[in-house]
């Protein structure tokens, strides 16, 4: 490749959007390089490990038969921790054991971005590894290049696509967002550990290429806005926690605080029992929020996936992989259009806006919308409420001579003591609002 070499499009970022965007222009013909600062593509990605897959599934059909997933999710799990104790919800569909298995798989990404930068290449893609893009090159307001730290250095396309992630440096330089700020930001660390096979199986009571995700709430993250979770690989669990920034910060704590006291949990202690660690990661998740949303294009340039804060801040779902790999698609059909009119004014780019809100990326994204503002003026949801929840739970079935008339009163009396009536009405409408 020689220095100053153009392509109809420069991609920044091997990860879900990046690699969707790539895989789909080269299909339809254009020429594309795929920049990635890391090793290889997946070597620097963290994710919980739940890949949502209605995208893939459209752009590679039935791609679980060659992918490298862990396992398809057939049991969620929800739970309130209070220091000691918990309160869990389970379930379980047989039709999510059969295809296209909810579109809900565990990955490791180190595995997955690999498998599906190879798609991609074979599509026609060039990917270059240990490419650190610094600066998008622009001339007047248009984006024309990008300046890499590659020894043949600058490369130029009609369309760049930003898909580097969260920090995001070049949409920043660019303009098109503010600098993070600590209230729109989650921090994440996960564990990778290692168990045998049938020591997983036999522990979450699962079996062949089952798998479950486990999402705690309450003391998981000591009472903070956030919540931990588990999923089960093949013969590994990912383990982790993800909480505000801000309350981080404010309490003084870090991520590894926290997933070590997670850990610690007699719930989890029993879970990740025996296990090895082989990795330890941390990284960020944005939550900007619908109604903070960066400015998505300008003349020659789309911004998608996590770099453009296209994640669902529901907890329920902690779906990013999604609307990245979706944003992805959108941009690359979107600079097929531009390419046919041969227009990529920001205008001429119009149609990527017009297809997120069509979307379940922006019609999810103005949903939930609310979710971060209603955690920062109800604290009570995330620590005090949990923690009497299972307090009660645990008080109710203690078996004692007590009639249980009168222990049921017992209960309902502490309940009624501890928590403002009113409170807890207003504060249960606004959940069901912003989160239901
Ligand atoms: C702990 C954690 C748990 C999560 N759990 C889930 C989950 O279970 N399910 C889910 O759907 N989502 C989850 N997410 C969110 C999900 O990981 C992201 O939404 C998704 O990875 C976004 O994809 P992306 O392609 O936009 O960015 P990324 O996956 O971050 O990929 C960006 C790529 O760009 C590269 N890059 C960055 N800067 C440059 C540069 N200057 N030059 C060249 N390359 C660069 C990076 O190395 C990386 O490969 C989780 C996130 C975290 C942190």
């Amino acid at each position: 490749m020689a220095s100053g070499e153009k392509f109809d499009c420069i991609v920044v970022g091997a990860g879900p959007a990046g690699t969707t965007c790539a895989y789909t222009l080269a299909k339809a013909g254009l020429s594309v390089v795929l920049l990635e600062r890391g090793e290889a593509p997946g070597s620097k990605n963290v994710m919980g490990g739940i890949l949502y897959s209605t995208i893939l599934n459209k752009v590679i059909p039935n791609f679980w038969e060659e992918a490298p997933v862990e396992r398809r999710v057939v049991k969620k799990v929800f739970s309130v921790l209070s220091a000691d104790s918990e309160l869990q919800m389970g379930m379980r569909f047989e039709n999510f054991n059969k295809p296209p298995f909810n579109n809900t798989f565990t990955v490791l990404r180190g595995k997955f971005d690999a498998w599906y930068a190879k798609k991609a290449e074979e599509a026609g893609v060039m990917i270059l590894n240990q490419a650190v893009v610094d600066k998008v090159i622009t001339e007047g307001k248009k984006a024309v290049g990008v300046k890499t730290r590659l020894e043949d250095g600058d490369l130029f396309a009609d369309m760049i696509v930003v898909a580097e992630g969260v920090g995001s440096l070049l949409a920043e330089r660019l303009g098109l967002r503010e600098r993070h700020v600590p209230e729109h930001m989650v921090t994440c660390c996960k564990e990778v550990i290692a168990l045998p096979k049938e020591v997983i199986e036999e522990r979450f009571n699962i079996e062949g290429e089952e798998g479950v995700s486990l999402e705690y709430f309450g003391g998981s993250v000591k009472g903070m806005v956030g919540s931990a979770f588990l999923y089960t690989n093949k013969e590994t669990i990912s383990v982790g926690i993800g909480v505000s920034t801000r309350d981080l910060k404010y309490n003084k704590l870090t991520p590894n605080d926290l997933i070590e006291n997670f850990k610690e949990h007699p719930s989890i202690r029993r879970l990740v029992k025996s296990g090895k660690l082989l990795e330890y990661s941390a990284h960020m998740i944005p939550e900007f929020g619908y109604d903070h949303l960066p400015k998505l294009t300008m003349d020659g340039l789309i911004l998608a996936g996590d770099a453009a804060g296209f994640v669902n801040m529901n907890p329920m779902f902690h779906e990013g992989s999604n609307l990245a790999m979706a944003s992805g698609l959108y941009a690359a059909e979107t600079i097929i259009e531009a390419k046919k009119k041969n227009d990529f004014s920001e205008g001429g780019l119009a149609g990527y806006r017009k297809r997120l809100e069509d979307s379940f990326v922006f019609k999810d994204l103005k949903r939930y919308k609310g979710i971060s503002n209603f955690a920062t003026k109800h604290p009570e949801f995330f620590k005090e409420y949990p923690e009497l929840l299972v307090e009660l739970a645990e008080d109710f079935f203690t078996v004692s001579e007590t009639p249980k008339g009168k222990s049921r009163m017992a209960v309902i009396k502490k309940g009624l003591k501890r928590v403002n009536l009113l409170k807890l009405a207003i504060g249960m409408n606004r959940a069901r609002k912003v989160m239901f």
